[in-house]
């Protein structure tokens, strides 16, 4: 694997996008002072996510913007992409070359890429893990930094000989699984604190539960006697309407027995009424008889009167 390019718009000194390309075997950048030697290498840094404004030799992030000139105008953003060739075997991926993108705005935002898509600085860290490219190992190497490995710190002095062995990579996977299994550990505390709850509850449940068999034999037990009584209700009815059935008939019988009754007293009624006419027409009869007769004796008497006189 090899530097390829790097190509850098808005970047420090380069305001216009300038594209340097590089053979393999390139060992040296030379220029006049402030033509902008040292804005390549900050440009490698900070696109590979380099996080500390005084390792790109500024006092804040964004001071890596082009800030203008006195014939040019500040940009209002920074792009860096660096492209890495032949990277198969070095960085464990299907593509020949890897482009790693940075960007950032004035307005604080920033985004990174690999090979033109999206994400975190994370991924970038993980791609080149073990290679010996990033902000803490050993490929970029600021002025006066071989000094201070030299004379730093056992400890410091391992990160990078553990970065150059390539190790650095199964460290970081031993540390996410530490991590991991930290949270797992976590997970199942929290686990047994659930299992304590849900035992709590379930007497509870089980008390519930045994209520709600209660009450549901009783209703059982309620329903069959609510049959029951039903039943010999029903059966006491049964035999009142027969009574009262038998009743009926015999009332109706009677009903019949006084209709013939009532008829043959009409039809008796009716005979003396007869009677009655017959006997009033007869004594009428007898009543002018006897008036006639009275009329006839009344005469006589006159007769005999006159006669006597
Ligand atoms: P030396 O040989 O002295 O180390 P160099 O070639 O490394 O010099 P650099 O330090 O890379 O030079 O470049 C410095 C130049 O970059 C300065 O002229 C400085 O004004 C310019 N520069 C740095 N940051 C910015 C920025 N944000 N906007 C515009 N110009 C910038
Ligand atoms: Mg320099």
């Amino acid at each position: 694997m090899y530097l390829k390019s790097i190509e850098m718009i808005g970047f420090k000194s380069f305001a216009d996008r300038t594209k340097l390309e590089f053979e393999p075997g390139l060992i040296a950048i030379v220029g006049p002072n402030g033509c902008g030697k040292s804005n390549v290498s900050d440009a490698i840094r900070w696109v590979l996510g380099e996080q500390r404004p005084t390792a790109l030799r500024g006092a804040k992030m964004l001071d890596v913007i082009f800030s203008g000139t006195d014939a040019r105008k500040p940009l209002g953003m920074a792009e860096v992409s660096i492209t890495f060739a032949d990277c198969e075997g070095a960085l464990a991926t299907e593509f020949n070359e890897v482009t790693v993108t940075r960007r950032v705005f004035r307005t604080g935002e920033g985004e990174y890429f690999i090979n033109k898509t999206p994400c975190r600085l994370r991924d970038i860290h993980r791609l080149f893990m073990g290679t010996g490219i990033g902000t803490t190992s050993y490929s970029v190497m600021a002025q006066g930094q071989i000094d201070a490995i030299l004379s730093s710190k056992p400890e410091d002095r391992r990160v990078i000989f553990e970065e150059a062995a390539g190790i650095t990579k199964f460290k970081a996977d031993r540390k996410e699984a530490m991590r991991k299994l930290e949270q797992t550990e976590a997970n199942l505390l929290r686990l047994a604190d659930v299992i304590r709850e849900v035992k709590r509850q379930i007497g509870s449940l089980q008390r519930q539960a045994g209520k709600a068999q209660r009450y549901k034999e009783l209703r059982a037990e309620l329903r069959g006697l609510d049959l029951f009584l039903t039943r010999r209700r029903l059966a006491a009815l049964d035999v009142r309407l027969r009574e009262l059935d038998a009743a009926i008939g015999e009332l109706t019988r009677q009903d019949a027995d006084g209709q013939a009754r009532i008829a043959s007293a009409e039809q008796a009624c009716a005979a003396i009424h007869a009677a009655i006419l017959e006997n009033e027409r007869s004594t009428g009869a007898a009543t002018e008889a006897a008036a006639q007769d009275d009329s006839n004796l009344q005469h006589a008497h006159e007769m005999i009167r006159v006669s006597e006189q």
